[in-house]
């Protein structure tokens, strides 16, 4: 394959952006090469600089549902830059994407729309901390937040430590008022609470992780973290950022029957344009300014061109039911594809998958947290993801990473997919 404009432009793109790109997964340093630069794509396709094209399993990290520019959202698109791009002022398109939100996800009283996925987490928090008077958060080791100082913290080495900045400029004042637990381990988190009474302000997670990889809750997880939240005033924040609109309609939280007090939402709600939302019980909600003390705004925020797109995106899903049938079907083609192929070559890898986010790990554990997931073979993974590129299918460039598929992607895609796996399984361990 001729990678060969991309190779130069990451050269011409290093003297000038930090590591060579806009956000650092991008650079492929998980699983070494030069990553290729992306010049267009359509439906289920995705086309770099050099004329390529690959079959599209990252989908701009979710937002993708329907494919690469679906005609309904590009139509949107067009007609609202007729009006200009931005006002800094109210419009009618945020009353509606509001209301449809409202509507969409039943645990949403009232919302708020924000920049990105980062800036929704970081008001929610900071909403919740407003809200209770208390200072500390609890979050789970492998989750990903964003890149919000709280946020970039890792475990500390006991259950009941305080945690430690994972990023230099991360100060250790902010980064002692984020605890960390084990995904999956409702024990870790009573311990945290015990060990913590009248201090903690929320716990978030993501109720299906995408950030360690795919990763599934276990059988009353969820369940029992919305008791313990319960018990001790503690404000439930769901970050569907990634599972929001994608894994039902109204998103994990309707699909395990959980009710968080606040939801974090991004990324699909733009349809891809820079988006973010953070929403949920209106007497929280009302402490967010201008209705409250809590401040928090934004000269972009509603942006009428990203909520004609959002709108646009969220007014089909919820027309059209079949969406999510497509989705569970696809998921199921292809991991019923993969497991056939393990069997067959004598295989033990995981593989979690629910609806159509998937991840195929290189280990034979099974991965329920981030200590489970980081048991995999990094280097059989950076030599499987070059293989399936190789073949045209363009994966996120990281073990802990979800795939996520489209309502593009018809059953013969899935099937290229799925043979294009095996291949590279041979490959790799020939
Ligand atoms: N929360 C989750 C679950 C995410 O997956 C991400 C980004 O991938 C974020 C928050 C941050 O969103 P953004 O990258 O839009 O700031």
């Amino acid at each position: 394959m001729n990678t060969l404009t991309s190779q130069q432009l990451f050269e011409k793109a290093q003297h000038y952006i930090p590591g060579g790109v806009n956000s650092p997964v991008r650079a492929f340093r998980a699983v070494g090469g030069s990553p290729v630069f992306i010049k267009s794509a359509k439906g289920p396709y995705i086309y770099d600089e050099d004329g390529n094209e690959y079959i599209e399993l990252i989908n701009s990290w979710g937002p993708m549902i329907l494919g690469h520019a679906h005609e309904l959202i590009q139509k949107a698109v067009q007609d609202a830059i007729q009006h200009s791009f931005s006002f800094g002022a109210p419009t009618r398109r945020e009353v509606e994407m509001a209301e449809q939100i409202v509507s969409m996800v039943p645990s949403i009283e009232k919302v708020r729309m924000v920049n990105s996925g980062t800036e929704a987490t970081m008001s929610a928090i900071r909403v919740a901390r407003g809200f209770t008077g208390r200072d500390k958060i609890i979050k789970f080791e492998g989750c990903y937040h964003g890149h919000g100082d709280s946020f970039l913290i890792a475990a500390g080495s006991g259950a009941v430590t305080f945690g430690t900045p994972d990023s230099p400029g991360v100060t250790r004042g902010v980064a002692n008022d984020t605890l960390t637990a084990p995904y999956n381990d409702l024990n870790a988190v009573q311990q945290l609470v015990d060990a913590n009474k009248n201090h903690i302000a929320a716990l978030i997670l993501e109720p299906v992780v995408g950030n360690m990889g795919c990763v599934l809750p276990e059988e009353g997880f969820l369940q029992g973290l919305r008791k313990i939240c319960d018990e001790e005033g503690i404000v439930l924040i769901l970050d569907e950022v990634m599972t929001g609109f994608r894994l039902s309609k109204g998103g994990a939280q309707e699909r395990f029957g959980i009710t968080p007090d606040l939801t974090t939402l991004g990324k699909i709600i733009g349809g891809g344009m820079p988006v973010g939302a953070y929403g949920g019980k209106a007497e929280i909600m009302n402490w967010v300014s201008p209705a409250g003390p809590v401040y928090q705004a934004g000269t972009l925020s509603g942006n009428p061109i990203a909520m004609a797109a959002g709108l646009a995106m969220l007014n089909y899903l919820n027309e059209h039911p079949e969406v999510y049938t497509r989705l569970e079907e696809a998921g199921k083609r292809l991991a019923s594809g993969f497991r056939t192929s393990m069997q067959k070559l004598g295989l033990n890898y995981t593989l979690n998958q629910i609806g159509s986010m998937y991840t195929l790990f290189f280990t034979d554990q099974p991965v329920t947290d981030f200590s489970a997931a980081k048991s995999s073979d990094l280097i059989l993974f950076g030599k499987y993801f070059h293989a399936m590129l190789n073949k045209g299918i363009y994966m996120g460039p990281s073990q802990f990473e979800s795939m996520f598929l489209s309502t593009a992607l018809t059953d013969g895609h899935i099937d290229t997919i799925v043979s294009a796996n095996e291949e590279s399984l041979k490959e790799i361990l020939s």
